[in-house]
């Protein structure tokens, strides 16, 4: 294994270690000279900035995200309170729960996790939060202004994706970025942000032709899919910064889009499932929820 990709592998397993609570990622992200500490002392009756999830149903693994947001949330001081709904409640009563939560000057960041109950629909729920609180970065408006380059909150998983990229320090202005996925969630913003940044983004997805010649070709690869280990070491350029970003279960494991072992010879630098983008990305949403309370408090 190159010596760089080495050194990343293990800053990445000694960073799963304190996965379990996104600590070291909220930690890392507050010591940042540019992380909002004042916004901590802008909203809320206790000098806090309050966060409010929404969660509906059963699904197992959005209440162990919630879980982790929660703890995490504490770590930074601010009130995180999770609304858990029925996986039957009727769509007047989720829409009537996101009015209030909306009209709560109280409340700096709120957001609606996905996936929800079949009978409802995650996007139009999603439009509904007010874009001043709109944490996830997902509402039509939040993503407009990302389109335009203008200012905004930004989607959590591709704004820390930026955040592990930088800290590999992999440089992206001129680099050639391949996005595996072109979801709304993940692959369209991440695509947008490398662009900001000055890369040449390249998105695949499932009809994409000669998928292993387009990663070869990535500097940096990203792969947002959730189909575990798919791609393989023999579709990496050496060097090449590979983040995953898949989430999957393989007998009874975790384990991402990546077939880490074999991809981790071949890289410059390599993000671990898990202990890589998931903790970055509850560390983003908490510095979403200050920018929000300092930006409703401006
Ligand atoms: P998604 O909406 O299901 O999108 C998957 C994308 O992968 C689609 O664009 C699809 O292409 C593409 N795809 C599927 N099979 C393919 C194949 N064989 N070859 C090439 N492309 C293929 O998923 P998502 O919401 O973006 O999430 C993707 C993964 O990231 C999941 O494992 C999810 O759990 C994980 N995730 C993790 C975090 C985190 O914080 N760690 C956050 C978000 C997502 P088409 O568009 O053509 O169907």
């Amino acid at each position: 294994m190159p010596t760089r990709a080495r050194a990343w592998a293990t800053a990445g397993r000694a960073a799963s270690i304190v996965r379990k609570t996104s600590v070291a990622a909220v930690r890392r992200l507050i010591a940042e000279p540019s992380f909002p500490k004042d916004a901590l002392s802008c909203a809320g009756p206790a000098g806090r900035s309050p966060r409010a999830t929404v969660l509906i149903g059963d699904d197992q693994a959005s209440a162990v995200y919630v879980g982790g947001k929660q703890r995490a949330s504490q770590e930074v001081g601010i009130a995180g309170f999770d609304h858990r709904l029925a996986g039957d409640i009727p769509r007047e009563e989720v829409v009537a729960l996101l009015d209030r939560l909306n009209a709560d000057p109280a409340v700096s960041g709120i957001l609606v996790q996905l996936p929800v109950p079949g009978h409802l629909d995650g996007v139009e729920l999603t439009g509904l939060v007010d874009p001043g609180k709109d944490v996830d970065g997902l509402t039509p408006i939040s993503a407009g202004l990302l389109a335009l380059g203008r200012p905004g909150l930004r989607p959590c998983t591709p704004t820390g994706v930026l955040d592990l990229i930088a800290e590999a320090g992999t440089e992206l202005e001129g680099a050639e970025a391949v996005v595996i996925g072109r979801s709304n969630l993940f692959g369209k913003p991440m695509a947008q942000l490398l662009l900001q940044a000055n890369a040449t983004v390249t998105i695949c997805h499932s009809r994409t032709r000669d998928l292993p010649a387009v990663a070869r070709r990535a500097d940096v690869l990203i792969a947002a899919v959730g189909r575990a280990e798919m791609v393989r070491g023999d579709w990496i350029k050496p060097g090449a910064t590979v983040i995953d970003v898949g989430t999957n279960r393989l007998e009874g494991r975790l384990t991402g889009d990546v077939a880490f072992e074999e991809a981790a010879e071949v890289a410059g630098a390599i993000t671990p499932v898990p202990g890589g983008v998931g903790p970055m990305t509850i560390a983003c949403l908490l510095r979403n929820t200050l920018l929000a309370a300092k930006m409703a408090s401006a």
